[in-house]
Parts: structure tokens; sequence; C-alpha cells
């Protein structure tokens, strides 16, 4: 692994990195979709199949303690990074699968009629449609915090919401995954608290970006997606703080998941074994781990420096050309770019773009709430990591003025 902070050789511990599509060097800028794995967790991902695969929770025999031990270690990592204890640590799918076990355990058994979770403009549908499926069988009600031109939450408006209305539950992201606003979520979560209102935080586009300390964020809870975060794909998290899982009846019922089973009954295990019922992905959570470890390693101040130059740079070289709306100017904002060109199609400008290997993605980013809003059936979206570079955004630029110029 790089030991400082540069992203050429950065980009030399990711091996997909150096691929070329249609003819040109691949220009990966679709990290806000799923970002790309350095060696450090393809390898611990290859060691553990090749040198410690066994089944855990299970097995006496010396293999099987060594899954087992490689699985909590990494469930440590994990919790050392977002500064919780361990046991408030749910392996999970993903985001998504972190929201709906929050909707499918705490909330239904929480929320009774009228009560009100909150939500904002600006969520992707895995923090809406969860709450969709938890409202209706409870007689709950979803109401929606509004947004500014710029993509910022009206906190005057939220700060209304939750004093008008029996506000149960506040589930919002931390960065958009459209805009790339980054929201005042410690702000929030207290003004939430302060009115006891529980607090969820979808983390799947700020972990990427730099550290997380949830003691300092004061969340009750946080998910975030391992394969935004550099790792493997179907491995996430979800934090829950200790009293609230403590609490919570179990998601899905199994293996693993219990204390003693009988045909009449069931009793179940302590958290946060009790949400983690069957064979857990073990692979997935080791390279988690690795991928953890791997972005610790990095200078992430510098990271965030890297990644607000290549965003500014993006912005001011696509608003130079003309008929190029930005959508999203907050002032704190992470680097994802979504634009859109007038008189030309989003699908047709990622189709362009991947015409010289530059990889972005064009859609509603399952945020149609939000587009709606914007009045755009879609956006191009370029995101950006650590390990991308100007001269890419420069190749970025100019085949979207190549783009509008064949449209013209
Ligand atoms: N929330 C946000 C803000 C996202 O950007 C995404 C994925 O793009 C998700 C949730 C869902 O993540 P996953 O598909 O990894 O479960």
């Amino acid at each position: 692994m790089s030991s400082t902070f540069e992203p050429e050789a950065i980009r030399r511990d990711f091996p997909i990195l150096a691929k070329s599509f249609r003819g040109k060097p691949l220009a990966y800028l679709d990290n806000a979709a799923t970002a790309q794995k350095p060696d450090a967790v393809i390898d611990a991902i290859a060691s553990y199949y090749r040198e410690s695969n066994a089944n855990v929770h299970r097995g006496i025999y010396a293999l099987a303690e060594e899954a087992e031990v490689a699985y909590h270690d990494a469930r440590k990592l994990v919790a050392r990074h977002l500064n919780v204890d361990q046991e408030e640590i749910v392996f999970v799918r993903g985001t998504t699968e972190a929201l709906n076990l929050v909707a499918q355990t705490y909330a239904r058994e929480n929320l009774s009629e009228g009560d009100v979770v909150l939500l904002t403009a600006m969520e992707h549908h895995a923090n809406v449609v969860p709450w969709q499926m938890v409202t209706e069988r409870t007689g709950a009600v979803i109401k929606v915090a509004p947004i500014d031109d710029r993509g910022c939450i009206d906190l005057d408006a939220l700060w209304a919401l939750l004093d008008a209305n029996p506000v149960k539950l506040l589930s919002l992201t931390h960065v958009s995954n459209s805009l790339g606003t980054i929201n005042p979520v410690s702000e929030i979560v207290s003004e939430a608290r302060k009115r006891g209102v529980v607090t969820v935080v979808d983390g799947a586009q700020s972990a990427p970006h730099g550290p997380i300390d949830l003691k300092a964020l004061g969340c009750d809870f946080f998910a975030f997606s391992g394969h935004k975060l550099f790792g493997p794909m179907g491995i996430g998290v979800l934090f829950g703080r200790k009293e609230l899982l403590a609490e919570m009846p179990p998601y899905h019922g199994g293996g693993d998941m219990i204390d003693e089973v009988t045909f009449e009954k069931t009793t179940f295990a302590e958290p946060p074994q009790r949400f983690e019922a069957g064979t857990p992905n073990v692979a997935g959570a080791i390279g988690l781990g690795a991928a953890v470890e791997y972005f610790r390693g990095l200078d992430l101040d510098a990271v965030a420096a890297h990644e607000q130059s290549l965003h500014d740079q993006a912005q001011a070289g696509l608003e130079s050309l003309p008929g190029v709306t930005i959508h999203g100017k907050a002032p704190d904002k992470a680097a994802v770019l979504s634009f859109s060109l007038e008189g030309i199609h989003p699908a047709d400008v990622a189709t362009f773009l991947d015409s010289q290997g530059i990889a972005v993605r064009a859609g509603h980013h399952c945020c149609q709430p939000l587009m709606e809003i914007l009045g755009v059936p879609a956006t191009v979206r370029a995101s950006f990591a650590f390990y991308n570079l100007p001269e890419e955004v420069n190749r970025l630029v100019d085949t979207v003025r190549k783009t509008i110029d064949c449209f013209k």
C-alpha cells in the first residue's frame, strides 16, 4: 500500500484502473455507484478463501476458529473506524438492507397511527421505500423536508416540521448521491434528539470520503455499503445504539441468531448476532475490514482536498461550456457533480463519454422524487475518488465539449 498521498502512486494499488476501454485508458468517474478495489482488499478475500475458509459460529476445529477470529476482527476494525463498540456493528448486505432492517424491526415495533417519519427531498430510494413499506403497515405517515435552489435542506422548514408534527423518526442522507450536498447532520441530529426523535443516517455516500465519528455525530442508526468504501459488494454495516438494538426484535429468523429453539418458542441471541441470521458473508466482512484499514492508512485530509479540487476543476470546466446546468451548488459538497446539457439527453452524453473510455452515470440515480423537484428526468453524474486525476477531469470536460458541438 502507498504510504503517502500521491494519486499517481495510489492508482497502482487499484489494478482495474490500468485497463483500457474503447481503445482509451479507463477514466472511472462513477465512484458514487461503486468504488474500485485495491489489491489489499482483493488479496484479503483471496487469502481468506485460500487459507481460512470455514463456516463461523459452528465449528470447534482450528480452521473454523481461524475463520471466526477473522470475521470478528473485521467487526472490530469497522467499530474502531466508526468510534463505536463492536456490539453495535451489524453486518448486512449494504445500506439498503440496513435501512430495511431498521424499518422492519425498530420502526415497525415503535410506530403507530399518525406518527410521522421525516425524510428529506434528496433521499435515495433506499431511504424512501422501506419507510413507505412500514408506514403503510403501521398507519404512520411520511413527511418530507424541502430543499432550496442550491440543493441544501431548508433547515427552517425542517425545524418547523419537527415542531409541528408528532415525529418519531428522522431518516436522512449524510451526503446526497445526486447533488453531492453534505448535510449538517450533527446539527440536525442534535435538534432531533432534543425533541426525542430517533435518527437514522444514510452514510452510503459519506463513508467513502472521510473519517466517520459516530460518537460525535450522535445518531441512533447509521448505514453504509462496503462496495462504495473500496470494499467488496454484498457487505455493509448497520450501526445501532446498544440500547436500541437490545430492544429490537430480529429481522430474519434462522440459524446463528437464536439463544434456544423449541417447536413452541424461540429465544434470541444478543445483538449483533440477533440480526445476522444464517451463514454471514465472512469473506465480505474480511474484505471490508481490509478496505477500512486501507482507507484509514491514507492521509484523509489530503484525500478530501484532492477530491474537492477535482470537483471544482470539473465544475469550472463544465460551467464554461454553453447550455450546461449543474444540479446542486451547496457550499459544502462532496465530489459528486450532476449536470445536464440543453437539448441533449443524459444517456446520449454518457454514451459519448463511454466512447472515449470515460465512465459516468446517466439516470435518476435512484432519486426519482428529487428529479421531479429538479424538473429533469435524469442527469449525468460524474463522481470522483482519491485515485482520480486532473487529466481525467480534462478528458471529461473536453469530451462534453465535443458532445455539445456534435449535437449543434
Ligand atoms: N443511499 C445512498 C445515498 C446511495 O447513494 C445508495 C447507493 O447508491 C444507497 C443508499 C444504496 O446502497 P446499496 O445499493 O449499496 O445498498
